[in-house]
């Protein structure tokens, strides 16, 4: 089977390439070993974020810091075992993300966040799953005043940014979501960023629709991809796929394919669970809170109340260990009447994470016809369609709408 591009991986990054490159024309060939929108692209927060300024840095406060190291912090965990593995990231990480580092992140970041919600609702539109989305904005709250200064950064740029926020008293929050309880200090509404009721609906709409557009889905294996006679060879469950380019969009497993082409990329996974409850008393929720101290995220889904938690360091594919879920299920019911879990077992995902917080999109240095687009960290449902419209451009030679070289493969320094 013979198409003009492939792409291995159908998660909303992968998809949403696939369905831009079949936008401007091109047979393409979407490749997964599972079905469309099944992996990390499921089990986030299910927010399409505008006000995606900051990455997650390395505290520079002593008292957040020691928190870290002891493995206290809820937003933060680490599995000790893995830790001298991922001790250069970490170390990149620090050195990325101290003041002028943040900024420049913020300037970067801002030029694709600034067009993902559009991209979004052009493409839900599109594909019929406008339903999905929610306009309410969200509610992100501080339990001290020492919290609510925590975020001065990430306030400040947005005004510079001209991203609207309002700092909520606790009762003018209350009257937003009147079941919240009286344990926090003060609130930040972002009434420009929307959320979804159900992640996967989203991909799988596009998946579809990239179909119906004249798109191939196929099942198979992308560590199978080859090159042959000038093609790229990826076997499927329908035989072999060849085309003359190739994008790799496997999320967290983008770098265990590249690094076999010479690409030594540092991108590691930073784990997350979700779980869903109910609520007491038929409390509700009707857009999703953060509640920024104890680093979760709560969003009203279809199944029930979707708590997601922050990072883990942990090995991708190490057994799943939900401490973090354990250790703020209490501080949510500080906030909420959180109910009992409705599954018996949590959800846990790794989020695809470069040490400067930006994705890498763009051609693989030293390897042409290859093109990337992966490492969209704690922001790939929400930057998906736009990474892939980007890499669709310049795949098929058009201007880019974002000038790609802060997100180029080559800031990280050289192939092997
Ligand atoms: C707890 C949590 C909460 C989050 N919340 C949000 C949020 O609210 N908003 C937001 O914007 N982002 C959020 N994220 C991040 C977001 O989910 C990810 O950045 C995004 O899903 C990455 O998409 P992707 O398409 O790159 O990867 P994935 O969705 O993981 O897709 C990769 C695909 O590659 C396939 N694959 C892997 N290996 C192979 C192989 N060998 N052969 C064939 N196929 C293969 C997989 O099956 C998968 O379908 C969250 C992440 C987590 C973990």
């Amino acid at each position: 089977m013979n198409f003009d591009a492939i792409v291995l991986g159908a998660g909303m990054v992968g998809t949403s390439a696939a369905l831009q490159l079949t936008e401007r024309g091109r047979r393409v060939a979407l490749i997964d070993r599972r079905g469309i929108g099944e992996e990390t692209s499921y089990g986030n927060a299910g927010i399409v974020e505008r006000e995606c300024l900051l990455p997650m840095a390395i505290p520079r406060d002593p008292w957040r810091l020691l928190r870290y190291a002891l493995n206290l912090a809820p937003e933060a965990n680490y599995h000790p075992t893995h830790l001298p593995r991922i001790a250069p990231f970490l170390w990149r990480l620090f050195e990325a993300t101290g003041r002028s580092g943040l900024e420049a992140h913020a300037r970067a970041i801002d030029t694709l966040g600034r067009f993902a919600i559009p991209e979004h609702r052009r493409l839900a539109q599109a594909a019929e799953v406008s339903d999905v989305f929610r306009e309410t904005g969200w509610l992100r709250l501080y339990r001290t005043k020492r919290g609510l200064a925590g975020d001065a950064l990430l306030h400040d740029l947005a005004d510079r940014f001209g991203i609207e926020h309002r700092r909520l008293e606790p009762e003018e929050a209350r009257a937003l979501e009147p079941d919240l309880k009286a344990g926090f200090h003060a609130g930040v509404f972002w009434p420009e960023t929307q959320t979804v009721v159900w992640p996967e609906r989203v991909t799988k709409a596009y998946g579809r629709w990239f179909v119906e557009r004249g798109g191939t889905f196929l099942t198979g294996d992308a560590r199978s991809l080859r090159r042959e006679d000038g093609l790229w060879v990826v076997g499927t469950d329908a035989g072999e796929a060849a085309a003359p380019t190739v994008v790799v969009a496997l999320g967290p497993w983008s770098v265990d394919l590249v690094s076999r082409f010479g690409l030594d990329l540092p991108v590691v996974a930073e784990r997350g669970y979700h779980r869903h409850y109910g609520s007491e008393r038929g409390a509700r929720l009707t857009r999703p809170i953060v509640d920024v101290e104890a680093g979760y995220c709560l969003n009203p889904m279809e199944r029930g109340l979707r708590l997601t938690t922050g990072i883990e360091f942990a090995g991708r594919d190490a057994p799943a260990t939900p401490r973090q879920l354990a250790q703020v299920e209490p501080m949510v019911r500080q906030i909420f009447p959180l109910g009992a879990p409705v599954e018996a077992e949590p959800w846990v995902g790794s989020r695809p994470a470069t040490p400067d917080g930006l994705p890498v999109i763009g051609p693989a240095p030293g390897v042409p016809d290859l093109w990337l687009d992966f490492g969209h960290g704690y922001l790939g449902f929400t930057l998906g369609p736009i990474s892939g419209r980007l890499v669709a451009e310049a795949i098929v030679g058009e201007p880019t709408l974002v000038d790609l070289t802060p997100f180029r493969a080559e800031r990280f320094g050289r192939r092997r």
